[in-house]
This record gives structure tokens, C-alpha cells and sequence, in this order.
């Protein structure tokens, strides 16, 4: 068996040690004589996956008591309507939402929370590529949003927020929501500054499929009736994030992902190996002129690092080389080019460091 180093943005890289423990349990979970891809939901076996789940996230978070963790489908991309669809209806319509604008995800955010509300773009850095986040003291946030948007990690453009922004004395209180889709987990976070927390799972939490929001018991109850049953908070933290079947083995995936977290010291632990393995590759493209990040240092993401070869006509020699080296995935989103290293939880810091020795090697022959 070969396991390479991929550097995907996602689905991305899960921990060898969560696969092995599924495969193991493939065919039969726990002597139940099933997989947990055939047990039913309401079963005593799938739910103490479900509440070990809950458990295991709640702690590796600090979660407070006053927050639900809820499991839905639909993405991150799903969840840009769910949640003006929940939130909107606590203002007169049409309410005001806030937006930072910081790359293709905030973007698409914005884009489809405008079919429910009236978007705000508080603050933008377009004009810099999204190479920075835009300055707090620089929004223009308005009196009564309904909430304020943020990606605080965005995927493409590699910018990432290295603190949590206040935005309540401006807003009339507003919510922080923010899309953390591509580093939750990554790094510590106090979920209190937050009103809601989501993410996609297949970046850095399990397989594709499952949703994990987090969200303040406050900002619960109040979906426009247009909204979807299956994605009201409400109905979801009522049942349990079972008001309709949820994507279980997903679930029991990120499950395993919280327990292997749990046994590398929890996300304090987790975001110092992280702070190293970026700090490496940063450093050594800094120390090039062959190669080259553009996004400002104060903003730089730890999990997806975007950078460009300094002669662009060498970079389907330089994806061909790293190939056959088995370093795979580092071709750049298409709306940006060149290349980019995903490198979340799961991706060891052998992988990043089997990079930097590609990346040397390419510059000699090639520089
Ligand atoms: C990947 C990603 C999404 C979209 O997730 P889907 O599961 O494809 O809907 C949303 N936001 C961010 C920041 C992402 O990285």
C-alpha cells in the first residue's frame, strides 16, 4: 500500500490512524454484527456515536452550555441560504446583512444571502486581490444588521483572520457568524464571541456530507416560514439532528476525527503543529525569489497556502515532478492559478517537509 501526501483543498487528507479504525469496524461496529453505515439512526448504537460526537466537539471547542451543535447537509455552500433563512426573520424585512468580503467564498456567501436580505459589503479588499483582511477599524458595519458575515478562513485565496473581530457595539448587537468551513479545528477559538459557527466537514473534520453548526440557543427559532423543515435550527436542535435522516457515517467519521484530535492534546496542541508546519513553508518561499506568496503576513492562512512559480510557463513540469515524487493535489483554484498546499490537521508535518525538499530540487534544476 502507498499513501501519498495530498495536499487537496478538499475533500482533503483524513488522520491514517481514523481511516484504519474504520476499516477495522467496517463490517462490524462494536459486535453489533453491522456496519454503522446500515444501522438505523434511532438505534442505542448509532446514537451514542451521534452523542459521542457531540461530546467529544463540544469539548474540544469549549463549547458553552448556551450553544447547540447541530448536524446538517448541504455544505458550506447550503448553508449560506440556511442561514439568512434563519437569522433574518428576528428584523423587519428586508433586513440588513453585514459582509467582509475577503475572496471567493465570502463572495459566494454574499451572492446567495441576497435573495433573503439586503447585503451590506461592510468592507472588501477586491481592490488588493484579496491579499489582506480588510483593517477592522476600516468597516463600515450598519446600525441594525441582522448579523455580520465573515469567512474566517478563506480557502482560495489563502487570507485568514488571526483574531475575531468585535462587531456588536457598531451593529446594535449583531451576531458574528462566521464560515469556518476550512479551519475549524485548527486553531482555538472562543465560541462566545460568535453567534453562529459553521463548516463544511471534508476540509478538516471527515468525509463530505455533514455540516457542523454551532450555533447560540437565542438565534434558534426564528426561520422565515419559507425555510426548509430539515434546515429550521429549530426542527434540527429539537431532534437532534435527527428531524430527518442525517448523513450517519459521516458523522461517525468526524466522530473519530474528534477522538484522534482528543489524543494529539486537543486543538491548543493541534494549532502549535499547525503554526510550525505553515511557519516552514512560508518561511522557505520567503526565502526565494524562484517562488512567491502574495498574501499580506498578518493575513496569511495556516491551511491553505497559495503561491506562484516566479516562470509560469513551468508549472505543469513542476505538477508532473511532484507526481512522481507522490506530493499530490497542488494545483491552484482555477480562478486564482498557480499552485497551492492545503495543509490541514490531518496533513503531518513530514508531508510539508517532503515539499520544501521538492521545492528546492525543482528551483536547482530550474532557477
Ligand atoms: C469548501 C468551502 C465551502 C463549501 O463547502 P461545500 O461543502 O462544497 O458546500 C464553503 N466555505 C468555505 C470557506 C470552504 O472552504
Amino acid at each position: 500500500m502507498t499513501r501519498v501526501y495530498n495536499f487537496s483543498a478538499g475533500p482533503a487528507v483524513l488522520p491514517q490512524e481514523v481511516l484504519r479504525q474504520a476499516a477495522d469496524e467496517m463490517l462490524d461496529w462494536h459486535g453489533s454484527g453491522m456496519s454503522v453505515m446500515e444501522m438505523s439512526h434511532r438505534g442505542k448504537e448509532f446514537i451514542s456515536i451521534y452523542e459521542a460526537a457531540v461530546k467529544d466537539v463540544r469539548e474540544l471547542l469549549a463549547i458553552p452550555h448556551n450553544y447547540q451543535v447541530l448536524f446538517l447537509q448541504g455544505g458550506g455552500i447550503g448553508e449560506n441560504a440556511i442561514v439568512p433563512l434563519n437569522l433574518v426573520g428576528r428584523k423587519s424585512q428586508p433586513a440588513v446583512v453585514d459582509f467582509i468580503h475577503t475572496g471567493s467564498w465570502s463572495g459566494k456567501s454574499i451572492k446567495e444571502a441576497k435573495k433573503y436580505c439586503k447585503a451590506n459589503v461592510a468592507a472588501s479588499s477586491e481592490e488588493k486581490k484579496f491579499t489582506a483582511i480588510p483593517p477592522r477599524d476600516t468597516w463600515k458595519l450598519s446600525k441594525d444588521a441582522a448579523y455580520v458575515h465573515i469567512c474566517t478562513n478563506e480557502t482560495i485565496d489563502g487570507v485568514e483572520f488571526q483574531y475575531t473581530p468585535d462587531v456588536a457595539a457598531d451593529t446594535g448587537n449583531a451576531p458574528l457568524v462566521a464560515d469556518m468551513s476550512s479551519h475549524i479545528l485548527s486553531r482555538a477559538i472562543d465560541v462566545a464571541k460568535y453567534g453562529v459557527i459553521f463548516g463544511g466537514a471534508q476540509k478538516n473534520i471527515g468525509p463530505a456530507g455533514v455540516t457542523l453548526v454551532i450555533v447560540r440557543d437565542d438565534l434558534i427559532g426564528h426561520a422565515l416560514p419559507i425555510c426548509p423543515s430539515a434546515f429550521d435550527w429549530k426542527m434540527v436542535a429539537d431532534n437532534s439532528s435527527m428531524y430527518n435522516t442525517p448523513p450517519t457515517y459521516a458523522i461517525y467519521i468526524a466522530g473519530l476525527v474528534f477522538q484522534w484530535l482528543k489524543k494529539q492534546g486537543g486543538v491548543e496542541a493541534m494549532e502549535q503543529r499547525n503554526i510550525a508546519k505553515a511557519a516552514l513553508l512560508y518561511d522557505y518561499l520567503d526565502s526565494t525569489g524562484f517562488y512567491r506568496n502574495n498574501v499580506a503576513r498578518d493575513s496569511r492562512s495556516r491551511m491553505n497556502v497559495p503561491f506562484y512559480l516566479s516562470d509560469e510557463s513551468l508549472n505543469d513540469t513542476f505538477l508532473a515532478g511532484a507526481k512522481e515524487r507522490q506530493l499530490l493535489q497542488l494545483k491552484g483554484h482555477k480562478s486564482v492559478g498557480g499552485m497551492r498546499a492545503s495543509i490541514y490537521n490531518a496533513m503531518p508535518v513530514e508531508g510539508v517537509q517532503a515539499l520544501i525538499g521538492y521545492l528546492k530540487d525543482f528551483e536547482k534544476k530550474y532557477g
